[in-house]
């Protein structure tokens, strides 16, 4: 036992991410700077998915998105109305003290709608160009030259987005050629990964050659696997140090897209690899869009990268439990802290790092309650109806009775009160 202990003791090292290697960009609307890449923390962004056209319905969901925590929110900029829209949108979020950067995503006539709609382009902060979209052949370059001179004259910084279901099939064909001619060829998926980081660090490289400095670029590829992600990411890091946003494209709905996301998100951050993020979830029917942005705060929390939120650990549950008061108990605490947060942002600073455990029975409620900054340990099935409250790893009273819930709640209201007030 000795030995293995001394052995042990030299091996475990604490899990940390690795630090991030790329350069910092920015993105400002008014007097709000939002740093992405260096040392800044990884941002998170949304997309909506009104129609742009109407502006005040895009303006409010951009506003839910930004109240979620949404630091920079994309919306679709894809026809003439939609453009003239968008200084609506912005003077509407202004009126609302709203000042979250809007981005404006593009694709096939962005060359046109940037330069026929001057108050657009300014009133957006950054601007997303996907190349594979930008036009075929000797109207490729020159779309998106165009493009990237309105982000120069507009000093707007630039995300080249490449999607793999939108790839620039003129370089994959021509890569694919080339492969074929080869006396040991690659496989098709390994070429297919070269042409998307080519794709951007190609058109990064063209942009720079335009007028753009290292600094208003950002860099995206986009894929719907989780490995294919990792694979090109890995790539993309190892071949430049430009900004990168990240995210699974058409994760899907509910618990596979927020596991998949989750699942590659987790693997490059912890390796250093991310900006910013976004988890591109369908929404189910009656879901609120802004369940996205919920999903990549908690991401970010999970891996001890940000705080957003003080956290609820509550155990699963099992034959020790058999009533669903703990779960109700968890679910009630973590509602009522997610709803308070916006206000406490402002008068509890630290809050957000906050631990409350809510468990189920003898068997690692107190264990667990202890590790919190405030935790309680309800009886199980066949134990003493009482509740013992743990602060600061002390059990500091017990709760009986019917009103269990209530008086725990205010408990963590008080403690806030003392601890961050
Ligand atoms: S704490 Fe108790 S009720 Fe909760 S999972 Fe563990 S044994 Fe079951």
């Amino acid at each position: 036992m000795r030995d293995e202990r001394s052995s042990l003791d030299s091996f475990i090292e604490p899990a940390r991410p690795a630090p991030r290697r790329s350069r910092q960009a920015s993105v400002r609307w008014g007097s709000r700077v939002v740093t992405m890449g260096g040392d800044a923390p990884v941002r998170v962004q949304a997309m909506t998915n009104t129609d742009t056209v109407d502006a005040i319905g895009t303006a409010i969901q951009v506003k839910e998105l930004a109240i979620a925590g949404s630091e920079m929110v994309r919306i679709t900029v894809n026809t003439p109305e939609a453009a003239a829209a968008v200084p609506h949108i912005r003077e509407q979020l202004d009126r609302m003290g709203i000042d979250v950067p809007l981005i404006g995503d593009f694709h096939y006539n962005g060359h046109r709608l940037l330069t026929d709609y001057p108050a657009c382009a300014e009133a957006l902060s950054k601007y997303r160009i996907n190349p594979g979209n930008v036009g075929k052949g000797d109207k490729h370059d020159r779309q998106f030259a165009q493009m990237v001179e309105a982000a120069v004259r507009h000093r707007k910084p630039v995300r080249i987005g490449v999607n793999w279901g939108s790839l620039d099939q003129e370089l994959l064909t021509e890569l694919m050629d080339e492969n074929a001619k080869l006396a040991e060829p690659q496989e098709p998926r390994q070429i297919m990964y070269r042409a998307i980081v080519l794709s951007a660090l190609s058109s990064a490289r063209r942009a720079e050659a335009i007028g753009l400095v290292p600094e208003q670029i950002i860099l995206s590829c986009k894929m719907s696997g989780v490995q294919d992600l990792i694979s090109v990411y890995r790539a993309l890091a190892r071949q430049s140090d430009y900004a990168l946003h990240l995210g699974l494209t058409e994760a899907g709905m509910g618990t596979k897209g927020t596991v998949a996301s989750a699942t590659a998100l987790a693997v490059l951050l912890q390796e250093g690899i991310g900006d910013t993020i976004r988890v591109s979830l369908t929404p189910q029917p009656g879901e609120a869009r802004t369940q996205e942005v919920v999903v990549a705060l908690e991401i970010l929390q999970s891996l001890g990268l940000r705080s957003f939120n003080p956290s609820v650990t509550a155990c699963p549950g099992c034959g020790r439990t058999t009533s669903t008061t703990f779960q109700e108990l968890a679910k009630q605490i973590d509602d009522f802290l997610r709803a308070q947060m916006p206000v406490w942002k402002a008068l509890y600073p630290g809050v957000e790092t906050m631990k409350v455990a809510v468990m189920g029975c003898i068997v690692n409620g107190p264990g667990e309650s202890k590790h919190a900054d405030i935790g309680i340990s309800l009886p199980g099935t066949g134990e003493a109806p009482a509740a013992p409250v743990f602060i600061d790893g002390e059990k500091a009273l017990t709760l009986r009775g019917e009103g269990i819930a209530t008086e725990f709640q205010a408990l963590v209201e008080k403690y806030i009160e003392k601890r961050f007030g």
